[in-house]
């Protein structure tokens, strides 16, 4: 199984994620907790990777590819991944299918996970009162949102061109979410066979 997360923040992409990975065996990746670890190095390249962290802009694709590629390789050796928060750029996505073709291989899916602006806040903040990550702020998470709509949302007909996005209302319990994406999978059928599909990642 091989999936990607599309989510404006708050809609629930890791929680998502480490349900799917645990319900088809494949490993989650989450490019903003890689992105985190990486961060804690404290390297130069880690030092910027947390200041773009900090504001809420996202990390130069190339930083992005270094941290991430290893882990989707080694991913794909280990029959597949839940991909959550990549590719989040136009430019992401293209190495990522090139990438995926290099490879062989073809994405079964790209779920987009959606909810109301108020609901995403809401989460966020409550959040932000618990387990306290440092970009979960008022004013850091709206420019997210902000960095979402503008760069990472053109990603939702990228993939719909591409005949393989599922759009998911995120806004009912975790549970459900999880199930109505299982439920509207694609499953194994001829036309997800390789040499018939262009979709790869
Ligand atoms: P959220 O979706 O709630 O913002 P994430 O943990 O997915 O949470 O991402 C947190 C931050 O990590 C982003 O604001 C950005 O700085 C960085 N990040 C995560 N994924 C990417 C990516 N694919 N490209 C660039 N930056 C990223």
């Amino acid at each position: 199984m091989r999936l990607l997360l599309l989510a404006p923040p708050g809609a629930g992409k890791g929680t998502q994620g480490a349900r799917l990975a645990a319900a088809f065996n494949v490993k989650h990746i989450s490019a903003g907790d890689l992105l985190r670890a990486a961060a804690r190095s404290g390297s130069p390249v880690g030092r910027q990777i947390s200041s773009c962290q900090e504001r809420g802009d996202l990390v130069p694709d190339e930083i992005v590819f270094d941290v991430l590629t290893p882990v989707i390789v080694e991913a794909v050796a280990r029959g597949g991944y839940i991909l959550d928060g990549f590719p989040r750029t136009l430019p992401q996505a293209t190495a990522a299918a090139d990438l995926g073709a290099r490879l062989g291989l073809a994405l079964d899916a790209a779920v987009y996970l959606y909810a109301p602006e108020p609901v995403l806040v809401r989460r966020l903040l409550g959040r932000a009162s618990q387990a306290g990550r440092g970009d979960d702020t008022a004013d850091v998470i709206r420019h997210r949102l902000k960095v979402f709509a503008e760069t990472t949302s053109p990603l939702i007909a990228y993939y719909e061109k591409r005949g393989i996005l599922l759009a998911v209302n995120a806004d009912q319990p975790p549970e459900s979410v999880t199930a109505e994406i299982q439920a509207r999978l694609p499953g194994p059928s001829p036309a997800h066979d390789i040499k018939d599909t262009q979709d790869t990642t």
